[in-house]
C-alpha cells in the first residue's frame, strides 16, 4: 500500500482506538523502514535491519511498533497487522499461538481488555 498522508493519518486513529480498547499506552508508531532506522539503535535492537522482512513488528520494552505498510497489499492485512502487533504489547508474556490468534481475533471483533498488571514480585528468602 502507498503511504500517503490520509493512511498515516488513519493508521494512527486506528492504533489509538485499538490501544484504548486494550488499556495499553498508545505505541509510537513507524511507519517505514526508514523510520526503524534513524530510531537510536537501542531501541530497535534485534529487529532492525531485517524489520523490512515482516509487516509488523513490537519493540515492547519501548512501547513502540513498526507496520511495514509498503509490504502490505490491502486494508485488511493492514488492520490485522495493526491489532497483532497491539496485542503483542498488551499480552506481552504470550508467544505466537492458538491462545495469541484468539486474541487477535477478539481483538478485531472490538473486544476491550482491562490493562495489564504485572505481578508483585514474590519475594524469596
Ligand atoms: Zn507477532
Amino acid at each position: 500500500m502507498k503511504l500517503d498522508f490520509d493512511l498515516r493519518f488513519k493508521i494512527l486513529e486506528t492504533s489509538g482506538i485499538y490501544s484504548n480498547r486494550f488499556g495499553i499506552e498508545e505505541p509510537k508508531v513507524l511507519l517505514t523502514t526508514r523510520e526503524v532506522l534513524e530510531m537510536p539503535r537501542e531501541m530497535t535492537e534485534g529487529r532492525r535491519t531485517s524489520a523490512y522482512k515482516y509487516l509488523g513488528v513490537s519493540y515492547m520494552q519501548h512501547n513502540m511498533i513498526f507496520l511495514n505498510v509498503r509490504k502490505m497489499p490491502d486494508e485488511k492485512t493492514l488492520q490485522n497487522t495493526i491489532v497483532h502487533e497491539l496485542i503483542h504489547l498488551r499480552f506481552p508474556y504470550l508467544s505466537h499461538g492458538k491462545r495469541f490468534n484468539k486474541l487477535v481475533r477478539q481483538g478485531l471483533a472490538g473486544k476491550t481488555f482491562v490493562p495489564y498488571k504485572r505481578r508483585k514480585k514474590i519475594t524469596q528468602n
